[in-house]
């Protein structure tokens, strides 16, 4: 490949092995873990991530899309991977070529799949979901006596697994936790009543690994907390989870612009005194969030700098006045750590409305990953 510019983010694998064998200690031998790695790991790259999580012992992937599940296929990952998300009309072949593991919550969706299963004489294992109360995917409670004796006829559709989500699992304080893995544990013995043995019973997300025992579940679903990012709030204190992602670009130019000038488009920010700014390249198409303008830090030197004005589609803007030995070339690190000071995922998302998970999904295409051991 080309050299690129020096914008890139670099992926700490060591970190990414380290969190996962948090969660695996955290949840006990008897537990699976089933790596989610949608959203091309969060932002962080599938091709160099779930190499990393096989070998540490993820035990299935999870992806939202069928496409993100033949990708996987084809970086050689040979473990169930279950969509998490949707079979659409049509992926069936692909479902059955690449042995993608299907989440049901859809008869129309499971005839489809059952009959291309049989056209080609094979079985597909899939993934049943109950809704216990997300209200999002999944089958509600009181409809599964009806649905598994149809599921039940289905000769070309295997069930291994039963699962649901949790809603409020980030907010340990609320009991709908607590009723859910109730209804769940109920959805189990039925389930079981109609004849059905899955081998997998799930419920958690990061959030549910770390804020309650497991009771009745034999596999979690990480995402976020494989990548460092539940780090706030109640788990603060809990663990010690390390950042795998870190942004960082270098500067391109610097300049002295006297007292009163304005900078960047609209002049939001104008120097009050004879000022040293530099121009970094990375902007709103990189993922650097537009709403970091004027109230955005970097580190430079291990400092800490200030977007001075508003945040381009290509270019930010920071003011390096108060750090006179900066030169074109300098290392700039826009997310994580850089000598003792640290810009987390957390307080970037805390300064633009958001969450971690999409300040990682957010970082665009045109970023190269690049991964470090
Ligand atoms: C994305 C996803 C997860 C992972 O959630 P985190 O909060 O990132 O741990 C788990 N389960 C399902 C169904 C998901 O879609």
């Amino acid at each position: 490949m080309s050299v690129s510019r020096p914008t890139r983010v670099e992926i700490d694998l060591a970190a990414l092995r380290h969190n996962f064998q948090e969660i695996q200690s955290t949840v006990g031998a008897n537990c699976d873990v089933l790596a989610v790695v949608k959203a091309n790991a969060y932002g962080h790259g599938v091709s160099g991530v779930a190499p990393v999580l096989a070998d540490a012992g993820a035990s299935l992937f999870g992806v939202a899309l069928v496409e993100e599940g033949v990708e996987l296929r084809s970086l050689g990952i040979e473990q169930p991977i279950v969509i998490l998300g949707s079979v659409f009309p049509g992926q069936e072949d692909d479902v059955l070529e690449h042995r993608l593991t299907p989440v049901l919550y859809d008869l129309t969706c499971a005839r489809l799949l059952d009959s291309a299963a049989r056209d080609v004489g094979r079985t597909v294992d899939y993934h049943l979901k109950v809704d216990t109360g997300m209200g999002r995917l999944g089958f509600r409670v009181e409809r599964l006596d009806q649905v598994l004796p149809v599921l039940k006829k289905m000769k070309n559709l295997n069930m291994t697994g039963l699962m649901s989500h949790l809603a409020v699992a980030d907010e340990p304080e609320r009991p709908l936790t607590g009723l859910q893995y109730e209804a769940f544990a109920r959805v189990v013995e039925k389930v079981e009543t109609f004849g059905f043995t899955p081998r997998y019973r799930h419920i958690a997300n990061s959030a549910g690994i770390y804020s309650r025992k497991l009771t009745g579940c034999n596999l979690v679903r990480p995402g976020i907390s494989l990548y460092g990012g539940l780090t706030g709030g109640p788990f603060a204190s809990q663990f010690t989870q390390k950042p795998v992602m870190r942004f960082v670009s270098q500067i391109a130019q610097l300049k002295e612009i006297p007292p009163g000038e304005g900078v960047s488009y609209g002049h939001r920010f104008v120097t009050s005194r004879h000022s040293r700014v530099a121009a970094i390249p990375v902007g709103y198409a990189d993922g650097y969030n537009r709403l970091l303008t004027n109230c955005g830090d970097v580190l430079i030197h291990g400092r800490r700098v200030p977007v001075a004005g508003t945040v381009c589609m290509d270019w930010i803007l920071v003011d390096v006045t108060d750090l006179p030995e900066v030169q074109v070339g300098d290392q700039v690190t826009l997310l994580g750590r850089d000598g003792d000071a640290i810009i987390t995922a957390e307080e970037w998302a805390d300064k633009v409305g958001s969450i971690t998970y999409e300040v990682f999904c957010n970082i665009s295409k045109r970023v190269p990953r690049v991964f470090v051991d």
